[in-house]
């Protein structure tokens, strides 16, 4: 019996929600919490099985605990926000359940995303015999895992990866995010940071870009960026000298962007406000369209991979492993976009692996650590095809 429980019920909890409904044989039971029951509800009445929904806070881990101790399931995906994620591998600590997030903790008061407070629950988990597999979306997720493939298959030595994320998909909003925006303008607007020869070196927001050629869509400009995927991935991938971050953002997106900064909309710091005390960034969030109503409107492709360069029997060589979404068919199939599907789909993967064994073991991890052949061959198998293109 591998019962889950999926925390969260965004665009990326109801594409979790849908994958793990469609393998049976795999999570025999599912229960769908968020913190608007309503939403849970919503997503299941569209589910192809019928699931359990429940309201829950899970910033209180006693509330978690209660919920758990109720449903009793094997694992816990977590598909809520970056904030929830210690106290929720809390609740799976005091209640011996296996656990599974798509996006490393941030203080709530800080624009800060590190593993270090993640990895300090290593020993933890390990003396429990508890696995926490952290970052099981795209980016990070499936990225790491490319790495682990090409290191595991295609290259003697890697030299230098080059993450490139595009989404050229079009919702016909003047300024939308495609996941949570608080998130999303958290992480767009702090400073770019790369590694290059053991040094972290860092760069002005969006201050530097380069042209680059997308499978499926074509040339794209792609700004770079800190992303939470290369703080692993420096201690992993052996002889690694330089690893950069990539995202592409459209001239619209960018021109918004820089007006609410300038104006102050994008502040995380709470502002007095006729006797309230509010934080800009989250009345922005208020005004903006939610992500998980973008699905029906949003046409075109994403198209992520890592440009990949290093030596294989002597030969130089650089490949560039990628995946190419479709929006519109993510939603004829989940009701969600792609950036949505094409988080949820490794979710839902990475707790396969662990569900069924495949990858299970006592401690904390990141996916690059684990064997990449299994959930390369789920990805090819649960709708996100890969292909490695010689560069
Ligand atoms: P949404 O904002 O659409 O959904 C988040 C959900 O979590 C909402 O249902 C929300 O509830 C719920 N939630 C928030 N706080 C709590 C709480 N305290 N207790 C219970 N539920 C809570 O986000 P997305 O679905 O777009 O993203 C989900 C996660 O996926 C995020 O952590 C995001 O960073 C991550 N992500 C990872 C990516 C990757 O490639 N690795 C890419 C994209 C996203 P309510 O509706 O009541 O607000």
């Amino acid at each position: 019996m591998s019962r889950v429980l999926i925390i969260g019920a965004g665009g990326v909890g109801r594409v979790v929600a849908h994958k793990c409904a469609q393998l049976p044989e795999v999570f025999t039971e599912i229960c769908l919490a968020s913190r608007t029951r309503a939403k849970c509800d919503q997503i299941a009445a569209d589910l192809p099985r019928p699931v359990r929904t429940a309201g829950v806070d899970a910033d209180r881990v006693a509330e978690v605990v209660a919920l758990i101790k109720d449903f009793s399931p094997k694992l816990l995906i977590n598909v809520a926000l970056p904030y929830q994620d210690l106290s929720l591998m809390d609740a799976c600590l005091a209640t011996g359940v296996d656990y599974v997030d798509t996006a490393n903790y941030e203080p709530p008061d800080t624009a800060k995303f590190e593993y270090r407070w993640q990895w300090a629950y290593q020993d933890r988990f390990r003396q429990a015999g508890l696995m926490a597999l952290l970052g099981s979306g795209f980016d990070p997720g499936v990225t790491n895992v490319y790495c682990a493939y090409a290191q595991k298959h295609l290259f003697d030595e890697i030299e230098t990866v080059d993450i490139l994320d595009c989404n050229a998909g079009d919702h016909g909003y003047p300024f939308a995010t495609n996941f949570n925006p608080e998130i999303n303008i958290r992480e767009v607007t702090a400073k770019g940071r790369y590694w290059e020869q053991g040094e972290w070196r860092e760069t002005e927001p969006l201050s530097v870009s380069q042209d680059f050629d997308f499978p499926g869509v074509g040339p794209r400009k792609a700004y770079l960026m800190y992303h939470e995927e290369m703080e692993s991935l420096v201690q992993n991938i052996r002889g690694l000298r330089r690893i950069r971050f990539w995202m592409t953002f459209s001239e619209r997106y960018l021109t918004h962007l820089r007006v609410l900064e300038n104006v102050g909309m994008t502040r995380i710091d709470p502002v007095e406000y006729e006797g309230h005390q509010i934080i800009p960034l989250q009345f922005l969030k208020r005004l903006l369209p939610d992500p998980a109503s973008l699905g029906p409107r949003t046409k075109g492709k994403t198209s992520i991979g890592c440009l990949i360069a290093g030596v294989k029997d002597g030969a130089r060589k650089q490949v560039f492993i990628h995946n190419v979404c479709d929006h519109e068919e993510c939603f004829r199939e989940t009701g969600a976009q792609a950036v949505s599907y094409t988080t949820g789909v490794p979710a839902m993967i990475g707790a396969k692996q662990v569900v069924t064994g495949v990858w299970k073991q006592p401690g904390v991890f990141n996916l690059e650590q684990l064997d990449p052949d299994p959930f390369m061959a789920d990805l090819n198998r649960y709708g996100l095809p890969w292909e490695v293109q010689p560069r």
